[in-house]
């Protein structure tokens, strides 16, 4: 049977969707038994009343029901990320770049920066560095933590072993908060997803949250340091099924931002805890001599 969508529905959809992908949801399922029917799409019934109801359905003209039935690949070709099925991260990684644009997503935008900070590094990585947003530093080089924090992150992934160039680096935002000030919520939401699905590109075996604004956001758990460091997380990117490409998501570990150990140096010991116990799952040999 052909089911053709009325043109002015199927751009409300579209946009819906686009919507959606916005606030980082890829997936749509159809609800089985729901007679087709716009308001049907538009928006769900009151719980009072059933979903289907025969009589009516029975009574309903079969060309008018046709003509409303969704279009599945309306919701094929919309709700794949563009980078979904591209094999190489680096070209993954170019799609979201370029899906990004020149972003005015969130207010962030319009607030100074100098450019978008999209993150940096090997798009193979087995580790990624998560941290909050870029400073002035970061905004004006275009690459995250390059500032006195990024000095400091250097020397401690050299003290694990391995070089900055192994691994990637990005941030919760990628827009330079005025003042560097703390990015807000929806900020967070709104940029978020791009992060999410470089994650879900570079499939990362261990992710580092560098301080509690990035641990926060990518574990949607509000609790304090204290409670989240000192232990791994089972994470996968949201919009990311564990199905896909055979990967099973990362280990999750969160430590202090290298900029509240620059203020805070008796801290560096704990950090230096947290960045042994990834070295450990990963196999890292211990350097001889442990980050400054
Ligand atoms: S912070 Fe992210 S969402 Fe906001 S404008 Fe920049 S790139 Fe877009």
């Amino acid at each position: 049977m052909s089911k053709t969508l009325n043109p002015e529905l199927r751009r409300a959809l579209a946009e819906r969707v686009r919507y959606y992908h916005e606030l980082g949801i890829y997936d749509f399922y159809r609800r089985e038994g729901i007679s087709a029917s716009a308001t049907a799409v538009e928006s769900d019934p009151p719980e009072s009343v059933p979903v289907t109801q025969p009589e009516s359905r029975e009574e309903m003209p079969r060309k008018s029901a046709a003509a409303v039935i969704p279009d599945h690949k309306t919701f094929e070709v919309l709700s794949s990320r563009p980078e979904q099925n591209v094999a190489d991260p680096a070209a993954g990684l170019k799609l979201i770049r370029e899906d990004l644009g020149d972003c005015t997503r969130c207010k962030l935008h319009q607030q100074g920066r100098k450019q978008i900070v999209f993150g940096v590094g090997n798009v193979h990585a087995d580790l990624m560095f998560v941290g909050e947003g870029p400073g002035a530093d970061e905004d004006a080089q275009g690459e995250p933590f390059v500032g006195r924090a990024g000095q400091l992150l250097n020397n401690m992934i050299k003290a694990m072993g391995i070089r900055r160039e192994d691994v990637y680096i990005a941030n919760i935002v990628k827009c330079r908060p005025p003042g560097n000030r703390t990015p807000e919520r929806d900020e967070c939401e709104t940029c978020s997803p791009f992060l999410m699905r470089q994650i879900a590109v570079i499939k990362p075996k261990v992710i580092v949250a560098l301080g509690a604004v990035a641990a926060k956001n990518l574990l949607a758990i509000n609790a304090p340091m204290s409670e989240l460091r000192g232990r791994f997380y089972d994470f996968m990117p949201s919009g990311v099924r564990a199905s896909e490409n055979a990967w099973q998501g990362a280990k999750l570990a969160v430590t202090y931002h290298p900029a509240f150990l620059l203020r805070d140096p008796r801290q560096k010991g704990e950090a230096w805890k947290d960045l042994q116990m990834v070295m450990k799952y990963l196999g890292l040999e211990p350097p001889k001599k442990a980050a400054e």
